[in-house]
């Protein structure tokens, strides 16, 4: 669609390593403002966020991505400046050409398509945007999730522009992501002379038993969209060096991807509950990396479906593969997300591209989005 691939190309030009958005918020908030929407910087230390909303009403569709890209690699690995947009060989070459500028120029030109043909459409329409996707995601989408749960603004649907395609634009979209949870578990026992057994406790003797029923266990079957929630122990320390000394603890790292079947509630007290059954002395502290979150296939599934179908031919497979994305953030907030976005086949690499048939395809399947849950 018009005006799409100058404004990638526009973003791509302003360089916004994370958690720096190189004054792309600032071009996307005078472009919305002119369709309509109110436009609210969320600024929280170095990381820009924009919430931009067009309409009052319900319901709220929002598209959701971030300005930021990550560091470029080796600069002469490229064959074109990363921050040049450049045309080549019927692509579109620069740093975030596929992660994520050109679903947010697509974001922007649909919305002020739809704003045109529908002034006075039903619902809301929002984009939400960060600075700090590919960073630690701390001040980025979280804290204007916080803003909005604050003061009670929910959205109702959101597309999120991350690159979901495999092979060809539409082929898949996400509608959740595995959870995980880490923990480090530390085993006391008693440090001695491995010579008197009588005068020890060993950790490593007691933890074994309890591991082995641990990595025994069958979590979940998974579900319809996730395979079985998965357990892996990823470091385990204990020892002095020394073969004649029995260590005092033992120490060890694991991780649970976990599927919609669990909770973290309920994988922490079945651990826990093994370590208990084994007597064992111990302390355990839990970092949860990211909630799982399935969005419930409703009317914005449908709707995904039926628009990528319509403008690709293709019918896109539902999928829950891949790492975190802020979907784990939005689903406290929105029932139904979806991330629908171009190929991902070169993101985060040198030489990182889109095919320039996205400019076309990518705005009008948004565009009709719009159309179907907007009337
Ligand atoms: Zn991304």
């Amino acid at each position: 669609m018009l005006g799409t691939l100058e404004l990638a190309q526009e973003l791509i030009s302003r360089r916004s390593l994370t958690p720096d958005d190189g004054g792309c918020q600032d071009l996307l908030a005078s472009r919305l403002s002119a369709a309509g929407f109110q436009c609210e910087f969320i600024t929280c230390g170095s990381v820009s966020n924009l919430w931009a909303r067009r309409g009052n009403a319900r319901p709220l569709l929002c598209f959701a991505g971030h300005t930021d890209v990550v560091p470029t690699g080796p600069l002469a690995e490229w064959l074109s400046d990363p921050f040049t947009p450049t045309l080549r060989d019927g692509r579109l070459y620069g740093r975030g050409a596929a992660d994520m500028k050109s679903s947010i120029a697509a974001f922007v030109v649909a919305v002020e398509a739809f704003a045109r043909e529908r002034p006075t459409h039903e619902g809301s329409i929002a984009l939400l945007l960060t600075s700090d996707e590919e960073g630690p995601s701390v001040d980025g989408t979280v804290r204007v999730v916080e803003r909005l749960k604050a003061r009670g603004e929910t959205l109702d649907y959101c597309i999120v522009g991350e690159p979901s395609s495999a092979k060809t634009l539409g082929d898949t979209v996400r509608v959740g992501r595995r959870g995980s949870l880490s923990a480090r578990l530390t085993i006391r026992g008693v440090q001695g002379h491995v010579a008197y057994p009588e005068q020890v406790k060993n950790p490593l003797h007691l933890l074994a038993p309890a591991l082995a029923e641990i990595v025994a266990t069958s979590w979940d079957a998974g579900n319809e969209f996730f395979p079985p929630t998965s357990f892996q122990v990823s470091n385990l320390n204990a020892g002095t060096g020394a073969e004649n000394v029995v260590p005092g603890s033992v120490e060890i790292l694991c991780n649970f991807r976990f599927s919609t079947a669990s909770s973290e509630t309920s994988l922490k007290e079945r651990f826990a509950a093994v370590l208990r059954k084994h007597k064992l002395d111990y302390s355990l502290a839990w970092t949860l990396g990211g909630k799982p979150f399935l969005s419930k296939p409703g009317k914005l599934t449908a709707a995904v479906q039926r628009s990528v179908q319509a403008q690709t031919g293709l019918l896109p497979e539902l999928s829950t593969a891949g790492g975190t994305s802020d979907g784990r953030f939005l689903i406290d907030i929105c029932p139904e997300i979806v991330e629908l976005g171009p190929v991902n086949a070169s993101i985060h690499k040198l030489n990182e591209h889109i095919e320039l048939a996205a400019f076309e395809t990518l705005p009008r399947i948004y565009l009709d989005i719009l159309r179907s849950l907007l009337p």
